[in-house]
């Protein structure tokens, strides 16, 4: 692998090839699983997704269980539906995230109420939090932004104090955890994303997590239909009823045989995600107007889906012309989240938009660039990345 990756670089740099923002990382073993799957006779409903399930719980660790799904779409749908929110319910949904864990919460007819960052994490906070609760708040639905993890302590103690419900969105931080504990295993429910750039894939997925087995037996239902019984706790073949209104939310043996072969390969996609991070960020050491999102506490281990770097004034006013030349360098760039959510027009035209709210989540959208990090990032490249930012920057007028 190493060898191989050295060769790509080396016809990188001759050829100034691009270095893509995200790519997907499939090896033989995995193209060998997903192929054993379709040899078989079992396409769900089957021992993939189970030992998925079993796998992932463990590299979790925190005695939680996992249920394989359709997405993260799906995962925070179904958390919702097993708490039973409704109209007349408030959710603190952070401001700064994909529109996905706000998008759940106005499925169910509740109200999302936006909360704006720590502006170093890009994360919500106890503190910005308190300052959004409403009367009617019910639940909190955060986020681990790029795979940075939230003080969850001390956001735990928070709800805690106030009765409240975590959905804690997970879908960028598959490996970060927070004093020893991974994300997902603090709050009630967790949902984690498999789409093709995440830290893991099976094309279209996710896991849907929970430390409280009540609630893994609900969700198990309701995303099969809402029917009572698995295929292997019918004594009747065929025969079931059906207690819930539930949704086919359910994964494919093809997928799940796809994610265990990846999950078996996370650490090392962690570590290199890890390394790639520190050398570009040695790189932009000491650039003026400068400022890297990273986790601030010594308890937090950062899970690096990305880099979101972000320019400070008065080099703010130039990143459209600072994405033109990296892309134009060959230096793949995206942005985390091109809009706070309330500013997206679905949320702006229902509720109003006032910009005072939420001025670190809008500088985020409006400031930073997000530059690659992924398996797929050679070391050379990564440097490469690196001095071709700082340089870029440091040009800039
Ligand atoms: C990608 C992403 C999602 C959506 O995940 P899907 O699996 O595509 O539904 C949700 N939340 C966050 C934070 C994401 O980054």
């Amino acid at each position: 692998m190493q060898s191989a990756d050295s060769q790509i670089v080396t016809e990188r740099a001759a050829t100034g090839d691009p270095i893509h923002f995200g790519r997907p990382w499939i090896t033989e073993d995995e193209r060998r699983a997903v192929l054993e799957v379709l040899d078989s006779p079992i396409l769900t409903h089957g021992p993939q997704c189970a030992a998925f399930e079993e796998e992932f719980a463990a590299f979790m660790g925190g005695g939680v269980e996992c249920l394989t799904v359709t997405s993260c779409m799906a995962a925070l749908h179904l958390a919702w539906l097993e708490r039973g929110i409704g109209p007349g319910d408030d959710v603190l949904v952070a401001a700064q995230t994909h529109v996905a864990t706000a998008h759940a919460v106005e499925w169910m007819g509740a109200r999302p109420v936006f909360v704006d960052c720590d502006p170093r994490t890009g994360n919500v906070t106890a503190e910005t939090l308190e300052r959004a609760l409403t009367p009617d708040t019910r639940a909190i639905a955060l986020v681990h932004y790029l795979g940075i993890p939230c003080d969850m302590p001390a956001i735990r103690a928070f709800a805690d104090a106030n009765d409240l419900w975590i959905v804690e969105d997970c879908a960028l931080s598959v490996g970060a955890t927070f004093d020893g504990a991974h994300t997902g295993t603090v709050g009630d429910a967790g949902t984690f994303s498999f789409y093709p750039v995440k830290h893991l894939t099976t094309g279209e997925g996710g896991m849907f997590v929970t430390r409280h087995p009540e609630v893994a037996k609900k969700v198990r239902k309701l995303r099969a239909f809402g029917i009572d019984r698995s295929h292997t706790e019918r004594t009747v073949p065929g025969m079931y009823d059906v207690p819930e209104l539930g949704l086919n939310y359910r994964m494919s043996e093809l997928q799940a045989a796809l994610g265990r072969a990846q999950l078996a390969r996370a650490r090392e996609a962690l570590d290199r995600r890890a390394a790639n991070f520190a050398a570009i960020r040695r790189a932009l050491d000491g650039i003026p107007h400068v400022r890297v999102i990273d986790s601030t506490d010594a308890r937090a281990v950062n899970s690096h889906y990305c880099m979101s770097v972000v320019l400070e004034a008065p080099l703010a006013a130039h990143r459209g012309e600072l994405i033109a030349k990296l892309n134009r360098a060959g230096v793949g760039t995206s942005i985390y989240y091109p809009q706070p959510v309330p500013r997206m027009s679905y949320y702006r035209d229902k509720y109003g938009y006032d910009a005072s709210r939420w001025p670190n989540a809008t500088e985020l959208s409006d400031a930073s660039v997000a530059l690659p990090v992924g398996p797929h990032v050679t070391a050379a490249d990564a440097e490469r990345i690196g001095t071709t930012v700082a340089d870029t920057i440091r040009g800039l007028r």
